[in-house]
């Protein structure tokens, strides 16, 4: 149950760029609507499959990660659990569980657009932890995640935070 709505990007051709920017629209719309500011989506061949924004609060789910819903959205569209080639683009650096069920999936990489350190205390009040555990997946996983390009302004979403 989420209020912002990014189904009208399903089945349009995305660029890095274009889809980077995407998120970072997605994402400050759940600001906007007191939302965790955190959306993905997933591209095969340039094209979005699936996508989906943080549902930790209103699903009262922990691994409700933007980019974990948004691969739950794209196995589900496919009616497989292979996503093979695959790229998952996020507005924000990926946390372990993301990284881990990406690779599950098969996904290529990761891209995202801004970096964790935007991640304003109020959402992630260990950004030590985080950052350890991040370490620990890429120490078995290297490439899975990596920083695009976008001329999108990637703090915008979290801009609202007290820092
Ligand atoms: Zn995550």
């Amino acid at each position: 149950m989420t209020t912002v709505d990014f189904s009208p990007l399903l089945g349009v051709r995305l660029d890095e760029d274009a889809a980077l920017a995407r998120t970072v629209e997605l994402a400050s719309a759940q600001a906007a609507a007191d939302r965790l500011p955190f959306a993905a989506l997933v591209v095969r061949g340039g094209v979005v499959l699936g996508g989906g924004v943080n549902s930790v609060v209103d699903d009262h789910d922990p691994s409700g990660h933007g980019e974990v819903v948004a691969v739950r959205d794209a196995t589900r569209r496919l009616g497989t659990a292979d996503l093979a080639g695959a790229v998952v683009y996020s507005n924000c650096e990926p946390c372990a569980i993301c990284r881990l069920v990406a690779a599950a999936a098969g996904v290529n990489e990761i891209v995202y657009a801004a970096g964790k350190e935007v991640v304003p205390a109020a959402i992630d009040a260990d950004p030590a932890t985080t950052a350890r555990l991040i370490d620990a997946v890429t120490a078995v996983l290297p490439g899975i995640a990596r920083a695009g390009r976008t001329g999108a302004d990637v703090a915008a979403p979290f801009r609202g935070y007290a820092q």
